[in-house]
């Protein structure tokens, strides 16, 4: 089915939101950005990432397609992560302002005034950030702490309650997607690494509008692992450090040993023995760890492996129009109009 859309052209705003499994609700999420925006400027747009999701999200993103010529999807694959979903939006935006936020309202959108008069005041990147996380639980709040406090003591980073609602002016979309070429982001170091005038905008964090985190406990390890490891070489350094520490306790324990042969006493300490060489022992093989995250980082960079494969498109133009990576693959499975997966 084709329905003729009005042409967008001039794009002041764009914004991008990644969703996975986000069906109930979204189209209302989706309504209250887009009245948002419009407080912001008449030349806004919506892009709508579907993360591979298994429920409804595709159909919703489709009613809102066909609802408004400013509303644009793109679904993935399967599930790539809110990284790489990011990645996509980004690319697709034609805005002269990118604003990315969750499909959740947890970043409330009648915030998105105030970001953009900060943008249009000059600021290159307006960061959103909590002013409080009484809404979220205990665990998250420590498990942020110590994540924070990993980075900015190890990769001189300091995202103190940083979030991924942000604001960015096209030249800072422009060197995100267009000159750098990793696979394996973290947006919200990226988007402090690159500099630029940036400015701060509080915001309260609500609790979620429907359904609940989508994070598995293994997706958050690997975004801190990658977060970590793309933003600092600090803990190999530790392993060296390590190794420095261990062969100043052998040395040690040798002088000690000489000297007692050398003073007839006989050598003892089985436990001390044991205890030493287990002790030696995980240390290499934590060094050995830490070693392979980064031979895992360089090898999978080294694939060069798309960050996510686009299965259909709505309201898109062209399939060049989404600015994708893998254009053999994209142009296969693109439909110029909305179409469900199955
Ligand atoms: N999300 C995504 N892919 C994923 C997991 C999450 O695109 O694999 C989206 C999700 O739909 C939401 C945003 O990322 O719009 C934040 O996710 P969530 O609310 O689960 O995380 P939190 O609020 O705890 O940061
Ligand atoms: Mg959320």
């Amino acid at each position: 089915m084709t329905c003729e859309r009005e042409k967008v052209e001039d794009v002041d705003l764009s914004i991008v939101v990644p969703a996975h499994n986000e069906g109930d609700g979204l189209r209302a999420t989706l309504d209250t950005i887009a009245a948002a925006a419009s407080k912001c400027t008449e030349s806004w747009e919506i892009i709508a990432v579907d993360d591979g999701s298994q429920d409804a999200t595709w159909q919703e993103i489709g009613g809102a397609v066909r609802s408004s010529p400013r509303m644009r999807g793109i679904r993935f694959s399967r599930n790539f992560g809110k990284e790489a979903a990011l990645l996509a939006g980004l690319r697709a935006a034609r805005g002269r302002a990118v604003v990315t936020m969750d499909a959740d309202l947890q970043h409330p959108p009648d915030l998105l005034p105030e970001i953009y008069d900060r943008w249009k005041k000059g600021a290159k990147v307006v960061h959103a950030v909590k002013r409080n996380r009484t809404t979220e639980s205990k665990m998250i709040i420590w498990r942020a702490k110590v994540f924070n406090t990993l980075l900015t003591r190890l990769g001189g980073i300091d995202l103190g309650n940083a979030s991924d609602f942000k604001l960015i002016d096209r030249v800072v979309v422009d060197v995100l997607t267009k000159s750098m070429s990793e696979k394996k982001r973290f947006y919200r170091g990226l988007t402090s690494w690159v500099g630029f005038p940036s400015v701060k905008v509080e915001f309260d964090v609500p609790h979620r509008a429907q359904g609940h985190g989508n994070w598995t406990l293994r997706q958050l390890l690997d975004l801190s692992v990658t977060a970590l490891v793309s933003f600092t070489s600090a803990p190999l350094r530790i392993v060296t450090l390590l190794g420095g520490v261990t062969l100043v306790f052998g040395f040690i324990v040798v002088t000690d040993a000489l000297i007692s042969w050398f003073r007839g006493i006989a050598v003892s300490g089985f436990v001390t023995l044991v205890g030493t060489l287990l002790v030696i022992g995980s240390m290499i093989m934590i060094s050995l760890g830490v070693i392979g995250e980064y031979i895992a980082k360089i090898y999978d960079e080294i694939k060069s492996r798309p960050a996510y494969l686009i299965e259909s498109r709505s309201g898109f133009e062209s399939a060049t129009e989404s600015d994708d990576v893998s254009p053999g693959v994209t142009d296969k499975f693109t439909r110029h109009e909305h179409q469900s997966i199955d």
